[in-house]
């Protein structure tokens, strides 16, 4: 790249309406975190949904560079991307093999995550054309989302009639309650999915997610998959989040006003005020994923944080002001020294100041939906910042 286009880079970031910033270095410890969490287990990294909506290319090259050698994604796209960027690593593929996509998972050199009996068919039949080639195999433990039946999993690993070419490298589960570390619907999957583990011995088993790692030793098997920790999330419910922020979220003032007490802030004039306010409007709203139940009021469904989301500005904490709109968010910036916010400046939706999960708990959901719905309109910046 030339200089010029460098230049033109950095002046889209620069000027751009709504901003993410990822900290490839705070990515990296993550990982290595978990990693040494894992204890014995090797860690892989979960870079689906365009790595949590952090960019597959650089995170994925990013996690490549600190270590991981084992990646799971999605779809089938998401592998031919991640390839280019992790040439050595094993991708797995977790919505499986479906027909047509064959071709792509041979030349990226793709494992197919196999979880149903349907997609099982498939892949014999694919074998008998093709030849050895290696699988995972994912069985349903109580999640009742994707996996083959346990009983179904386990006759297989013992049918003396399966082709030869069929070679699984990994057999995995998914936990359904490792974020509540009291539920003892943990035990019973670790139980059950030692039964499979045993059943496949001599082949490695994976029953762990970022919430399972933080479960224990019990729960790491041979390979760990943490996704949201690696990102910056929280994992397990009422615990403090060890891990160190990724993603910040900027979107900048467009206009700062002034209005009367007494008057009203956005549609519906869900907001009255009552006091002599100045308000920052942002360019951020609903349709770049600052979703309309942070609003301060007004929008029904949303009984977690009545008060609403708030953002970050010159230093301190500001609340949304009525309802968030398409394009736009209002925040109540009264509180701060008058000529401290600007047009052009920008507000931290999230980031290092708010949590992600906190600013997805005032909008009723989670840091992972928080996360992969920033994905269509914003500029973004990759850091690597050393602390
Ligand atoms: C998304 C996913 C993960 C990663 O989960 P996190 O909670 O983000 O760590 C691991 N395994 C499977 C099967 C998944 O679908």
């Amino acid at each position: 790249m030339t200089d010029f286009a460098d230049d033109y880079e950095d002046d889209r970031f620069a000027s751009a309406g709504l901003r993410l910033t990822v900290d490839l270095a705070a990515l990296t410890e993550n990982w290595k975190d978990m990693a040494r969490r894992s204890g014995k287990a090797r860690a892989a990294a979960v870079v689906k949904a365009d790595a949590y909506g952090t960019g597959i290319e650089d995170a994925g090259e990013a996690l490549y560079l600190a270590g991981a050698r084992d990646f799971f994604v999605a779809t089938v796209d998401e592998g031919v991307t991640l390839r280019l960027y992790a040439p050595e690593a094993r991708i797995f593929v977790l919505a499986g093999i479906w027909p047509g996509t064959e071709r792509r998972f041979f030349e990226n050199d793709l494992v197919p995550v196999i979880s149903s009996e349907e997609q099982l068919a498939f892949w014999m039949a694919v074998l008998a054309d093709y030849g050895d080639y290696p699988c995972a195999l994912h069985v349903d433990t109580g999640f009742n989302r994707l996996g083959l039946a346990m009983e179904d999993a386990i006759a297989l690993a013992d049918d003396v009639s399966r082709p030869a070419s069929f070679s699984p490298v990994l057999v995995m589960s998914h936990l359904a309650c490792g974020d509540d570390h009291a539920s003892p619907m943990n035990k019973q999957q670790l139980e059950s999915f030692r039964r499979v583990s045993d059943a496949y011995e001599g082949i490695d088993s994976s029953l762990a997610a970022s919430a399972g790692i933080f479960l224990g030793s019990d729960y790491h098997f041979d390979m760990t998959r943490p996704g949201i920790s690696l990102y910056g999330g929280e994992a397990v419910n009422g615990m403090a989040n060890p891990m160190r922020a990724v993603v910040t979220a900027e979107a900048r003032v467009i206009q700062v006003r002034t209005v009367k007490s007494g008057e009203s802030v956005s549609y519906g004039r869900a907001m009255k005020l009552t006091r002599d306010s100045r308000l920052a409007i942002v360019s951020a709203g609903y349709a770049d994923g600052y979703m309309r139940s942070q609003s301060s009021g007004g929008v029904p469904l949303r009984q977690v944080v009545p008060q609403g989301g708030h953002g970050f500005v010159a230093g301190r904490k500001v609340p949304v002001a009525g309802r968030i709109t398409m394009d736009l968010t209002i925040f109540d910036i009264t509180d701060l020294p008058e000529g401290a916010v600007s047009a052009g400046d920008y507000v931290e939706l999230f980031g290092k100041n708010i949590a992600v999960d906190d600013a997805a708990r005032a909008a009723g959901t989670i840091g992972y939906e928080m996360l992969t719905s920033m994905g269509l309109r914003h500029e973004r910046q990759y850091v690597a910042e050393e602390d």
